[in-house]
């Protein structure tokens, strides 16, 4: 084989392994309720284990996603906050581009009442059938519910406090299973022994007797990553316990301290209130976001959370956060 073709290939399965390991989160939006300075409405993408899930879609949320080359075919899941604009706006032409590219997989929505019949309505004005199948899924007010669940993780809504109802997600990877450990494998073990093993038995003979004990043989499992996202809300330390101890928290920060009782009158958060939930739930890391338009410099902002909790950092449009596991 050309060496050329061998780096291709090495590259390729390189970038399998990633996509089944990885634990991403991408912003594609960080605007409050109006785009400025270059900034978009609220979007992000998050990849877990090669799953595609995208969190709000602001206005722009495809322009976003094809800038930043995401695979739009990818995205079978849609999760939205709450019906304010700045949330959900980019759905109509997004879901119209997936039809353009003729999507054929079904396209899961999560929203609260209403969205199904916004969608269907534009839909039905345009004399559009799409290619693909959309399953609405309706979010439950105030409630704690599971809308995800797979063999490798779930997500969870978390009862947030707005002027509409409003929905954060919680993604939580599951307990993974205990690792081989090939340096202390004896030979000779049969394929089913060793799959037994990564289930946490011990190696045993035909007559049942043991011979190995699971923890000789086998390493800790990989930690679970898990990753909380709070939209629009008023400070509310309820869901300190729902969110306790995640990566990496992202909690919206529309105003800074200067703004606090505007902050009260609309139902959003400072900075520093974002701050103070991340270290009342001892999360490992803050990301604030849903930046109000009366901020060009973002790092008054920044400082205030870091005042009060680090490590912060400001979720800004084309990065890529990253949970090692
Ligand atoms: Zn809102």
């Amino acid at each position: 084989m050309a060496k050329k073709a061998i780096v291709e290939l090495h590259n390729c399965q390189l970038q399998k392994l990633l996509l089944a390991v990885g634990f991403n989160i991408t912003i594609l939006g960080s605007s409050g309720a109006l785009p400025a300075y270059g900034r978009f409405p609220s979007s992000q993408l998050v990849e877990i284990r090669n799953r595609h899930f995208l969190i709000d879609c602001g206005e722009g949320a495809q322009m976003q996603l094809m800038k930043f080359q995401a695979n739009l075919h990818r995205i079978n899941h849609i999760l939205i906050s709450h019906l304010h604009g700045d949330h959900y706006l980019g759905l109509m032409g997004l879901i119209f581009t997936m039809h353009l590219l003729r999507r054929t997989n079904d396209l899961h929505l999560y929203s609260h009442r209403g969205l199904d019949e916004i969608i269907t309505t534009q839909l039905k004005y345009s004399h559009s059938v799409p290619s693909f199948k959309i399953v609405f899924h309706q979010l439950e007010k105030g409630a704690r519910q599971t809308i995800y669940e797979d063999d490798a993780m779930t997500i969870e809504t978390i009862p947030l406090v707005h002027k509409l109802a409003c929905s954060g997600f919680l993604f939580r990877e599951k307990i993974k299973p205990r690792r081989v450990d090939k340096t202390k494998l004896p030979e000779g073990l049969r394929i089913q022994q060793i799959a037994n093993l990564k289930k946490g038995y011990d190696v045993i003979d035909t007559n049942g007797a043991i011979l190995y004990k699971n923890e000789e043989l086998t390493l800790p499992p990989r930690k679970s990553r898990s990753y909380a996202y709070c939209s629009d809300t008023a400070y509310d330390e309820s869901i300190a316990d729902i969110i306790r101890g995640v990566d990496i928290l992202y909690h919206e920060a529309t105003f800074g301290l200067d703004e606090e009782s505007k902050a009260r009158e609309t139902l959003h958060s400072t900075a520093a209130q974002a701050a103070m939930m991340a270290k009342k739930a001892e999360v490992k890391k803050l990301l604030i976001g849903h930046f109000s338009a009366r901020y060009k410099d973002l790092t008054p902002l920044a400082e205030e959370a870091m005042n009060i909790f680090q490590p912060s950092e400001l979720a800004i449009e084309g990065q890529t956060f990253k949970i090692q596991d």
